[in-house]
C-alpha cells in the first residue's frame, strides 16, 4: 500500500493490453474502454508502454510503478523450448561448440534490414566465390574463421512466434537502436521479449554516421530501460555502428563472439536431430521447400522429418549458396526438399525413425488441433443459447464498416435494439472503418464477440484465423439485414445462413482408369485443402463441367480425410469419369455465413 491508501502495482516497460488487464484484475474490454476515453485506440494484443498503462492503472485506483529488470517474472519466460531440452538431456561429454544463432530486433526504420544486408555482403564465408545468392531466411558468415548464424528477417516469426510457443530460436539478440532517434516503443518491446526469453542482448547503436546522432543520450535511455551500457559498469555491450558506411561491423561481430564465448552454445552433432522451421514456400517444380535451422544432431539427405503438420523424406538439401549438400550440422540453415506440404515458420522439426512414425505423429497433431478448434467454436447461435440459459447477458459485437457515415447509424440502431430487449445487452466493443483484420479477430476471440462487417471484406488469412479461433464473422451490404440478424439473434430465431465457401483447389496431373466406371485423377493441391466430405467442381478452360461429391480421396494407398497445399493425391468423383489433364478441381463446403 502506498501512503494515499491506493494499491501499488508494478508494471513492465511494455506490455500488451491483455497482460495489463490480467495485472489489474479487470477485463481487457475495460482497459480498452479506458484507453479509448483517453484517446488511445488499442486492440487486445497491442503493446502499450508503461506511461500509457500507468494512466489506466491510476484510473482503476492503483499507484503504478515501473518494474525493474530482475523482476521479469518466471512465468513470462515460458517453458524451455523442446530443442533446448533435447540438448540438455544429451551426455555432456558429447556436446561440442556450435555457431551462435543471432536474431536482430529493434524499432522500425532503425536499420535492421540495412544492417543484415551489410553484414551479409561484407562477411560471406571467405574464399567462397559467388557469395550468398538467395534469401532463405537465415545465413551464416565467418568472422576470424568462426561461423555466426543470422536469422535474416527482422522481427521474424522465427523469433517472435517462437517465443509465443516457448521455443525461442536465437542464442543472442542484437537490438538495433538508431543513434539519432533513441529508444522507442518497439525497442522496449524487443528488450522485454529478449529478457523474458533470457536471451542476452547486444545493442548495435546504428546510424552513428548521422550528424544528429547522439550516442550519449541513447546510452542514458538504455540505462533507463535496464540495459546498463558496459562502459558505465553495466553488462550490456553497446557497439556504435553504421550500416550505411559499414563502420563498426567488425566490432559488432567481435562482440557477438565474445558474448557467445561467455555462454554455453553447444550441441551434440551425433545426437537426436531437432530444430526450427525458419520459412517455407511452394515452388512450382519442386513442391514445398523449407528452410530449417538445425539445432541439435546432424540432418542428412534421406532422413524422415516431421515439421509441424508436415512430414517427408528429405530428397535433397541446399545451403545458402543453393549448393547441394548431404549433411547439415548444428546451427546450420538448410533448404530441404521432400516435405508433403508447407510447415509454418516457427514450427519445430525433428527426425523420426521411419515414415510410419512420421504419419502417426502428424495424424495425432491434426486430431489435437481439430479437437481444440471444435472446443473453441462459439458461433452466433451458440452464444445465443448461452444467452438464453442465462450464462451470458451480453451480446458483444465488433463492427467494421466501409465509411464512417455508415458506422454511426448502425451503432445507433444497435443501441436502440438493445434498449428494446429488457434482459439482454448489446455491447459494441469496437466500431471502426476499414476491412476486418487479424486484430479484430483476436479482440473478438478474447472477448467472445462476434464480428459484423458492413461493405467490408475479410481476406483469406483473416478468415482462417477466425476459423481457428472460433470467431464468427458476418458480412452484410444492407443495413436492415444486419439489424434484422442481430434482432433475430436476440430473439433466438436466427437461422444459420448457408453459403458456399471454396476451401481449396487442385490440378489434375494424371488419370488412372481402374475400370470403365472407376476413374481416378492424380492431382496436386494448388492452394487450401481438398476434403473427403466436401463438394467439388471440375473446371476446364474456366468452364464448370461437373459439380458433385467426392467418392474417394487417397494419399498413395491410404484413404484420407483431407489433403493440403503441395500434397499429391488421388481423387474419384461420384458420377463423373471424364477427367482431363490440366482440369482444376475446386473444393467447397456449405457453411453458415461467416461462421
Ligand atoms: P528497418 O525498418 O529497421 O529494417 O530499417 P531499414 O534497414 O529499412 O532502414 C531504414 C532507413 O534508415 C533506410 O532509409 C536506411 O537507408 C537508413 N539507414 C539504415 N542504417 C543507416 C545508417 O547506419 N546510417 C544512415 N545514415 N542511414 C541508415
Amino acid at each position: 500500500m502506498s501512503n494515499d491508501g491506493k494499491k501499488t502495482i508494478t508494471l513492465p516497460y511494455s506490455m500488451s493490453v491483455r497482460e495489463l488487464a490480467n495485472e489489474l484484475d479487470t477485463s481487457a474490454v475495460q482497459v480498452i474502454k479506458i484507453l479509448m476515453s483517453n484517446g488511445v485506440m488499442a486492440n487486445i494484443n497491442q503493446q502499450i508502454d508503461f506511461d500509457t498503462a500507468a494512466v489506466v492503472a491510476t484510473e482503476l485506483g492503483y499507484t503504478p510503478q515501473v518494474q525493474q529488470e530482475e523482476e521479469v517474472k518466471e512465468e513470462e519466460t515460458g517453458e524451455v523450448p523442446l530443442w533446448r531440452r533435447v540438448i540438455l538431456e544429451e551426455d555432456p561429454a558429447k556436446l561440442v561448440n556450435r555457431p551462435p544463432v543471432i536474431t536482430i530486433l529493434g524499432h522500425v526504420d532503425h536499420g535492421k534490414t540495412t544492417l543484415l544486408d551489410a553484414i551479409r555482403h561484407t562477411n560471406v564465408a571467405e574464399g567462397e566465390a559467388g557469395g550468398i545468392t538467395q534469401h532463405i531466411g537465415a545465413y551464416q558468415v565467418t568472422h576470424k574463421g568462426r561461423l555466426i548464424t543470422f536469422l535474416d528477417t527482422p522481427g521474424h516469426a522465427a523469433f517472435t512466434s517462437m517465443r509465443a510457443r516457448g521455443a525461442q530460436g536465437a542464442d543472442i539478440v542484437v537490438l538495433v537502436v538508431a543513434a539519432d532517434d533513441g529508444v522507442q516503443p518497439q525497442t522496449r518491446e524487443a528488450a522485454n521479449h529478449a529478457k523474458a526469453a533470457k536471451v542476452p542482448i547486444i545493442v548495435a547503436l546504428n546510424k552513428i554516421d548521422k550528424l544528429d546522432a547522439n550516442p550519449d543520450r541513447v546510452k542514458r535511455q538504455l540505462a533507463e530501460i535496464g540495459l546498463q551500457p558496459d562502459e558505465w559498469e553495466g553488462d550490456t555491450f553497446v557497439v556504435p555502428v553504421s550500416a550505411k558506411t559499414k563502420q563498426g561491423l567488425d566490432d559488432l561481430l567481435e562482440t557477438i563472439l565474445l558474448v557467445a564465448d561467455s555462454m554455453l552454445i553447444k550441441a551434440n552433432p551425433k545426437g537426436k536431430c531437432i530444430g526450427t522451421v525458419v520459412e517455407a514456400r511452394l515452388e512450382k517444380t519442386t513442391g514445398p521447400m523449407a528452410t530449417l535451422l538445425v539445432q541439435n544432431g546432424t540432418l542428412k539427405v534421406g532422413d524422415v522429418v516431421v515439421a509441424g503438420e508436415s512430414w517427408g523424406k528429405i530428397k535433397a538439401m541446399f545451403d545458402q549458396r543453393n549448393k547441394r549438400i548431404k549433411e547439415a550440422p548444428p546451427s546450420t540453415p538448410v533448404v530441404i526438399m521432400g516435405l508433403d506440404q508447407l510447415p509454418e515458420a516457427g514450427d519445430l522439426f525433428q527426425v523420426v525413425s521411419n515414415e510410419k512414425e512420421a504419419r502417426q505423429i502428424v495424424a495425432e497433431r491434426i486430431a489435437q488441433r481439430e479437437a481444440k478448434r471444435s472446443a473453441k467454436r462459439a458461433t452466433l447461435e451458440e452464444l445465443f443459447a448461452r444467452f438464453k440459459s442465462g450464462e451470458t447477458k451480453e451480446l458483444r459485437l465488433i463492427l467494421k464498416a466501409d465509411v464512417y457515415g455508415s458506422l454511426e447509424p448502425i451503432v445507433n440502431s444497435l443501441e436502440e435494439l438493445g434498449k428494446k430487449e429488457k434482459d439482454m445487452l448489446i455491447n459494441v466493443l469496437h466500431a471502426e472503418t476499414g476491412n476486418i483484420t487479424e486484430s479484430d479477430v483476436m479482440l473478438a476471440a478474447a472477448s467472445e464477440a462476434i464480428i459484423l462487417g458492413f461493405n467490408v471484406e475479410a481476406d483469406q488469412d483473416v478468415r482462417h484465423l477466425a476459423e481457428n479461433e472460433g470467431v464468427s464473422i458476418r458480412i452484410y451490404n444492407i443495413i436492415y439485414r444486419l439489424l434484422e440478424d442481430v434482432e433475430k439473434a436476440l430473439k433466438g430465431l436466427l437461422e444459420p445462413e448457408m453459403v458456399e465457401k471454396v476451401i481449396g483447389k487442385a490440378e489434375v496431373l494424371a488419370i488412372f482408369k481402374i475400370s470403365k466406371s472407376n476413374v481416378v485423377a492424380g492431382c496436386r493441391v494448388i492452394e487450401g485443402e481438398i476434403r473427403r466430405n466436401a463438394s467439388v467442381r471440375v473446371i476446364r478452360n474456366d468452364q464448370v463441367i461437373h459439380t458433385g461429391e467426392v467418392a474417394s480421396l487417397k494419399r498413395e494407398k491410404d484413404d484420407v480425410r483431407e489433403v493440403r497445399a503441395g500434397m499429391e493425391f488421388g481423387i474419384a468423383i461420384k458420377n463423373f469419369n471424364d477427367f482431363k489433364i490440366g482440369d482444376v478441381i475446386e473444393c467447397f463446403v456449405m457453411e453458415q455465413f461467416g461462421g
